[in-house]
């Protein structure tokens, strides 16, 4: 490395660990904006060298990073973000701080990612998939996978992984002469009703897809999940066992499988791996409190509530809701998500929102009981589990008043 990247390390790992110390969080973020202050190619001193994969889409990147990175680390040590810093800044970070690994899995941010890729010269880009988030700030669907088309086509060499089940994905990636497809369900239709590319209806049988006006439709995949497990491309079966809940799990699984096979890795040296992972940055996590034990399910938009419901038992569930500037401050979004699922089971709201949330439920026809304080949920529902749902900043308050579980 340059002189100049040398520094920039050195600073941005103490300026990190002062951050740490501070207690003001991970540090990740300022370690990074230090770090590209001084050495503006910082990134791509620090990817130099590693064999990158990048792992993007609008929902179920963090906990597929963490599984990738699990994966793959079955060749070696591997440098990631898993504290979710899914920007250059966090990247930077997270590669300075780790010292020289062989390899590294990061997660990126779905805007950021044709500037990673530049800077990071990844072997394999993963993309799960597209849907509507941060109504006041983030870009439509179509035009995020427009970028990410136009971003393959500029690098045919690069093994893309992708979604065969997400016609968003499925058009964006189309870009790239080397692609791996996976099916791992998609739960969500409602940002993908029209074909990107020629704007005809889009039709859905089973689990297949095509257009009704143009070629495009679902390609045949490598990687699909089959009840418990996942079918590789050799045509074999393996059975997934994760402490992570849900279907949407396996899936993610089924992803990171597939991205570390890009590295020579098989299933079966990293299935293991895989079943080792608990919880991520708190999400998943389970909490014994007062007789009572408590699940943290995170969703931050229309498509992972839905997935969230389908991960959470049928027992007590709170819901909390906030709009503060990481969540984004535009509500509206609770009018896409059908919260019916939620009618057979007492359900409790609080956060910032949950008068905004109480409107939406009572719409939706959901009965729900309001509460003030996380520890009054606590003491209204009866010994067993309580699920919690919330999104993202609604997560980390819950978080820190069960002091901070991980
Ligand atoms: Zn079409």
């Amino acid at each position: 490395m340059p002189l100049i990247a040398k520094v920039a390390t050195s600073v941005s790992k103490t300026a990190a660990a002062l951050s740490r110390a501070a207690g003001r969080g991970d540090g990740s973020v300022i370690g990074g904006w230090i770090g590209l202050k001084i050495d503006p190619d910082l990134l791509a001193h620090l990817a130099s060298g590693r064999a990158v994969a990048l792992v993007s889409g609008t929902n179920g990147k963090t906990t597929t990073t963490r599984l990738t990175a699990a994966a793959v680390g079955v060749l070696g040590r591997v440098a990631t973000n898993s504290f979710g810093a899914n920007m250059p800044t966090g990247h930077t970070s997270a590669l300075a701080k780790e010292g020289h690994t062989p390899f590294a899995v990061l997660e990126v941010d779905e805007h950021y990612l044709a500037q990673v890729i530049d800077q990071t010269r990844p072997k394999v880009v993963a993309l799960l998939n597209l849907s509507r988030d941060q109504l006041d700030r983030a870009k439509e669907v179509a035009m995020m996978a427009q970028l990410w088309k136009t971003t393959l086509a500029g690098h045919p060499d690069i093994r893309v992984v992708a979604n065969a089940d997400d016609p968003m994905v499925v058009w964006a990636a189309g870009s790239s002469p080397q692609t791996t497809w996976f099916s791992a369900g998609q739960r969500w239709h409602d940002d993908s009703f029209v074909c990107p590319e020629s704007g005809h209806p889009i039709e859905r049988s089973g689990g297949d897809w095509w257009c009704t006006g143009c070629p495009l439709r679902r390609p045949r995949p490598q990687w699909v999940v089959e009840d418990e497990g996942v079918i590789d491309p050799r045509g074999d079966w393996h059975l997934v066992k994760l402490q992570l809940p849900g279907r949407v799990n396996i899936g993610n699984a089924a992803t990171a499988l597939a991205v570390a096979a890009e590295f020579g890795v098989r299933p079966i040296e990293a299935l293991p791996r895989l079943s080792r992972v608990a919880s991520i940055a708190g999400r998943y996590a389970q909490v014994d409190r007062d007789g009572r034990n408590i699940r943290l399910l995170l969703a931050k938009n229309p498509a992972s509530w839905l997935e969230a419901f389908d991960m959470a038992d049928q027992a007590p569930t709170l819901l909390s809701i906030n709009a503060r500037d990481p969540d984004g401050l535009d509500t509206s979004w609770l009018y896409d998500v059908d919260f019916s699922p939620l009618r057979d089971r007492p359900v409790l709201i609080t956060g910032d929102r949950a008068f905004d949330l109480a409107v939406r439920l009572q719409v939706n026809q959901v009965p729900f009981r309001h509460v003030n304080s996380f520890d009054e949920a606590l003491r209204s529902v009866p010994p067993g589990r309580l699920e919690v749902i919330a999104n993202y900043t609604a997560f980390q308050d819950i978080r820190a008043e069960l002091d901070r579980v991980n």
